[in-house]
């Protein structure tokens, strides 16, 4: 295996054992690219002199026995072009922000570092994260490693294609209505978007904050939890980040049994209304397979009801529009980036913002804006507000009963470049099942589950947990991929 194949724990390992330096690890990735990307597109820009200086300072600290506290120490991480890195550029996928470089470091990209990890790389996305398939990008879209004639999901398509194409070893997105999950399992890989307020927001790009979370892809569930025990926590600079402990992520793999995980007399819920009829029946028995290997790890499965799924969609694209009609009110061609001259101020904004967003973030600003206007406030946005805390009560009585709740992630598998572009509404089904979790405000994991038989495409298992209960989550996912293994197949690149 190459270097930039394995994953954090089996790199740490050996970089811990100087049997590999952080440098080679990092060129190893960097050849990756070089061979790899023109084909995928998945990075917009990388500062290669930049991370080789990192990748010595980490090979510095590691002669000087430096790994300890230092979980992600000499580990190449890339990130969404969403986050802010400083001196690095910052464009969500978007032409407005134009030459625009980041003042400052978000949270995680601070706390990445403060772990030892190599941050570095722009990774492509749907504009403003608006999106399912990368599509919607200003600068090119993202192709599929294991086809590349397909999306690889979005809106972090860049983050998943990455990851499954072995460019980098972990890299961070955002999940608004399912940016992580429905990317990586549409690549095959995993990725988790934690609670609502157990990630800080601290310099990532608002699209809808009530909604929005960092999280990561990774090759592994156990490289998801040494992720996640990095980024999680308190942040004085975000709010809405909780001030909750960080558990053990990693030693809750392991759980109290001495021959390794166990999720014995745990107990999953099988929603009833997620076997809807746009479900792909190689994704279904996929998604059956899986419930019988839980059964057979000894979990309990149980058939629940979360009667007001049918709401989910329309509900977050109108709180979803609303808050980014709101957020994306400061790109106005006066303070960030791009700027179109105009006769007065008006003329300005709307020549602006007419030349920098493109069509899907348009057509946001105008739903956002009138679910929001006076008249349709209380018909919309106030009606969507009280049906997403019944959405959420459905998750919080099932979770009386379930400790986690096993879904499929997408109906379908990875669709072709094109197939849906031109039609909104089925782009927005595609994440049917991903969207309930974000206006519930709890967590969700999407591992690989199997594969597509003709043409081969990666298929995703969504595991939904309660609120702040990563930890049982990943032991589930970690349980399952111990007993299957379809993490470990590679797109034949
Ligand atoms: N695809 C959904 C949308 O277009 C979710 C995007 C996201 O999670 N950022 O809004």
């Amino acid at each position: 295996m190459q270097l930039n194949q394995l994953t954090i724990s089996e790199l740490t390992a050996k970089l811990a054992r100087r049997e590999v330096s952080a440098r080679e690890v990092l060129q190893s990735c960097l050849d990756q690219i070089g061979r790899v990307d023109g084909k995928i597109h998945a990075f917009l820009s990388h500062d290669a002199d930049d991370a080789l200086a990192q990748a010595d300072a980490a090979d510095k600290l590691l002669s000087e026995g430096g790994s300890a506290g230092r979980p992600l120490l000499g580990v190449p991480v890339a990130v969404k072009d969403v986050l802010a890195v400083k001196d690095q550029p910052l464009n969500c996928g978007s032409k407005i922000l134009g030459q625009f470089v980041s003042p400052y470091n978000a949270t995680v990209v601070d706390k990445l570092k403060a772990a030892g990890a190599i941050v570095f790389g722009r990774l492509n996305m749907d504009e403003f994260a608006m999106g399912s398939s990368t599509e919607n990008s200003a600068f090119g879209v993202t192709r599929n490693p294991w086809d590349p004639t397909r999306i690889p999901g979005g809106s972090s398509g860049g983050s998943a294609a990455a990851v499954a194409a072995d460019e980098v070893i972990a890299a961070l997105g955002s999940d608004t209505g399912g940016s992580i999950r429905q990317p990586a399992a549409l690549c095959g890989c995993v990725g988790l978007k934690p609670t609502y307020g157990r990630v800080s927001r601290y310099g990532l790009v608002a699209f809808a904050s009530s909604l929005d979370q960092i999280g990561p892809f990774t090759k592994n569930v156990r490289d998801a939890a040494t992720m996640l025990g990095v980024m999680g926590g308190h942040d004085p600079r975000d709010s809405t980040s909780v001030p909750q402990p960080v558990p053990d992520y990693a030693a809750a793999l392991t759980g109290s049994s001495p021959d390794g995980p166990t999720i014995k007399g745990l107990k999953l819920g099988l929603p009833k209304e997620y076997l809807i009829g746009g479900l792909d029946a190689e994704v279904k028995s996929a998604v059956d397979a899986a419930v019988k290997t839980f059964q057979e790890l000894g979990a309990e499965i149980v058939e629940i009801s979360l009667p007001h799924t049918d709401y989910a969609v329309a509900t977050y694209y109108i709180i979803a529009t609303a808050e980014a009609s709101a957020n994306l009110a400061r790109f106005d061609g006066i303070r960030y980036g791009r700027r179109v001259d105009g006769a007065d101020p008006v003329e300005l904004y709307s020549k602006t913002r007419g030349a920098g967003f493109g069509d899907e973030v348009k057509r946001r600003i105008i739903l956002g804006t009138y679910v929001l206007s006076s008249g349709y406030y209380d018909a919309y946005y106030l009606r969507a507000q009280k049906v997403r805390t019944l959405i959420r009560n459905d998750f919080l009585k099932a979770y009386e009963t379930v400790d986690a709740i096993i879904t499929p992630t997408t109906p379908t598998a990875a669709f072709k470049i094109g197939e849906k572009s031109d039609d909104p509404l089925q782009m927005y089904l595609s994440d049917i099942f991903t969207i309930s979790c974000n206006l519930a405000g709890i967590c969700g994991i999407s591992l690989p589950c199997g594969f597509t038989k003709n043409p081969k495409l990666p298929i995703g298992l969504q595991l939904l947990g309660r609120p702040f209960g990563e930890a049982t989550l990943l032991q589930i996912a970690h349980a399952y991929e111990r007993g299957t293994g379809w993490h470990s197949e590679k797109p034949p690149l």
